[in-house]
């Protein structure tokens, strides 16, 4: 592989202290965090000053970076104090802020010399000039909007060299971008103002208006609640065209969710950087299918390519597919092997039992599977069936070496229906 391509970073969400560390430690070059101001997400554990500094430690001794999402539309009165928050960030020793309103971006370029500035994907820039402009105003990253194709990626790369942010894995809005009120009405919570309930995603009852109040059905079925949840991206089997358009960071969106979804999804695209740089075209499409089906280990939803490769119609947009899938549920963590005995010392996340088939996964991609044997307690040593208490330190026999940090996850009985999100016979 030529030298001339540029590795992107790959960029993980991390809603808490743990999910950054986890993130980092499972490939993430860089992760991107909320702070108690100017973000959206407003639930997503947004990070104290302390956390942030923590986390920064973490960062820097793992050479990976961390920046702050800063991108809240601001009201009157709401950018007071902006200037010295963001001072606080760049003495921290965040790398970057991503910042959306342009108050916001005057206020950090002025009263921040020397922390990075991001625009906002809420920004929703799609073409080069726009890119160029904010490259003038001195930011040093755009992060594209979803709704950019390829053909335009790639063109907007020749026109400029300030780096490029694309999404490639995640929820999509249904609305663009996240410019949406659907949430203020229906649970007055400002999705642009970090409050997004998701109503979008809530299952509706539809009405012509003709019929209003009654309930249309077809061939004297009710017809069933729509919801217009939209599916989630991935371009998993598509870094190549990224890394050949220049992009400079893979974004996987996501600071809500899970430590098992974060570490598979940073690990998994890491996994593809690196063997399409390093090993070639050949080697990545070698391992392709591996990669893809990892992904459907943590998958909540259908996932598709967004409008990388045309606008998606309404079947490929919203969520009303049927596929069915292991369903897979993380149930701990390994805190310690002993290699001479074949033993692991293991933290419970979930209800574990003896004879569990269960799979270890760890940074690098590495898997391990395994059956839950001589299942015993830390403390005492005692031999059990069942391990229901959440945290408790559990001793397994292990056929293979594993490591500090890696994750065990089980799969469940039968396969899990995506769209009634409930699990249904093979
Ligand atoms: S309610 Fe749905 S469409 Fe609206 S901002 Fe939230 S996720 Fe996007």
């Amino acid at each position: 592989m030529s030298s001339t391509h540029i590795r992107p970073e790959v960029l993980a969400p991390a809603g808490t202290l743990e999910k950054l560390k986890v993130a980092i430690r499972y490939g993430a070059d860089a992760v991107y965090i909320g702070g108690q101001a100017y973000g959206l997400r407003s639930r997503a554990g947004n990070f104290s000053f302390e956390e942030m500094a923590e986390g920064v430690a973490f960062a820097k001794a793992h050479n990976a970076k961390v920046y702050v999402a800063a991108n809240m539309v601001t009201h009157e009165g709401n950018e007071k104090g902006a200037g010295e928050w963001f001072r606080t960030l760049r003495d921290i020793g965040i790398s970057a802020v991503i910042v959306s309103d342009p108050a916001l971006i005057a206020i950090a370029t002025a009263e921040a010399p020397g922390l990075a500035i991001h625009l906002s994907t809420q920004s929703s820039a799609t073409n080069y000039e726009t890119l160029q402009f904010w490259q003038k105003q001195g930011l040093e990253r755009v992060v594209l909007a979803r709704e950019v194709s390829m053909e335009e990626l790639s063109e907007i790369r020749k026109h400029t060299d300030v780096e490029i942010e694309a999404f490639v894995h995640g929820a999509m809005c249904i609305s663009y971008s996240g410019r949406c009120v659907l949430s203020n009405y229906m649970s007055l919570r400002d999705a642009n103002r970090g409050g997004c309930s998701q109503s979008c995603r809530w299952k509706y009852d539809l009405y012509d208006l003709p019929f209003a109040g009654e309930r249309k059905s077809v061939e004297g079925k009710i017809a069933e609640p729509f919801s217009m949840s939209a599916v989630d991206m991935s371009m998993i089997d598509h870094i190549p065209d990224m890394i050949e358009n220049g992009v400079n960071s893979l974004k996987i969106e996501g600071r809500m969710k899970s430590i098992h979804y974060v570490s598979t999804v940073a690990m998994t695209y890491k996994k593809a950087v690196d063997t399409y740089i390093d090993k070639g075209a050949e080697a990545f499409e070698a391992i392709k299918q591996d990669l893809v089906d990892e992904l459907w280990k943590v998958a909540q939803r259908e996932l598709n390519t967004g409008f990388y490769y045309g606008t998606p119609d309404e079947n490929m947009q919203l969520f009303g597919a049927r596929r069915k899938i292991p369903q897979y549920k993380f149930v701990g963590e390994v805190v310690s092997y002993d290699a001479t005995t074949g033993t692991a010392t293991i933290r419970q996340r979930n209800v574990i039992e003896e004879g569990d088939a269960i799979e270890f996964y760890g940074p690098g991609f590495t898997h391990t599977d395994c059956i839950i044997s001589n299942l015993r307690l830390a403390e005492t040593g005692e031999t059990i069936d069942r391990a229901p208490n959440p945290m408790e330190l559990l001793l397994i026999d292990v056929p293979q070496a594993v490591a500090p940090g890696d994750m065990i996850r089980k799969a469940e009985a039968g396969l899990v229906n995506l769209y009634h999100e409930e699990t249904v016979k093979a």
